[in-house]
């Protein structure tokens, strides 16, 4: 697998980067959905007509050129949440890709994936959250 990484993030709905513990790392993002309807453009949040902005908190995504809409979720869990990583349990580095909807993962809300390295799954977590040390 070799992931491209986006030149722009006007070609995601979600980008991060991250610094985890032991030097592990991640990058990770969402391309957006090219229209499945008319194929001719990349669906995003409805733009508001008066500003012309994205408006962030509607709960459909659209396509600007046929006005094709989805419903957030259901649209948001058809894409993939693509990663590079740096495992920090185990220092491998790698690319893999992951579904776009947050799972419970050690307590919180977050995109899942699992180390190729060791197999342990590492958590995208919402916020850049310290996790509580005990
Ligand atoms: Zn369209
Ligand atoms: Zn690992």
């Amino acid at each position: 697998m070799s992931l491209r990484m986006p030149e722009s993030m006007d070609e995601c709905i979600y980008f991060t980067r991250r610094k985890l513990e032991n030097d592990g790392r991640i990058i990770a993002w969402v391309y957006r959905k090219t229209c499945p309807r008319c194929g001719r453009a990349e669906m995003g949040k409805p733009i508001d007509p008066k500003t012309k902005k994205p408006m962030i908190r509607a709960d459909t995504y659209e396509c600007p050129e046929c006005g094709y809409s989805e419903p957030r979720q259901e649209h948001e869990e058809s894409l993939n949440v693509e990663v590079i990583y740096t495992c920090p349990y185990c220092g491998h580095s790698g690319e893999t890709t992951t579904k776009y909807k947050r799972k419970t993962w050690e307590g919180v809300k977050a995109y899942v994936f699992v180390c190729e390295g060791c197999g342990k799954k590492i958590g995208i977590t919402k916020k850049m959250k310290e996790k509580k040390r005990g």
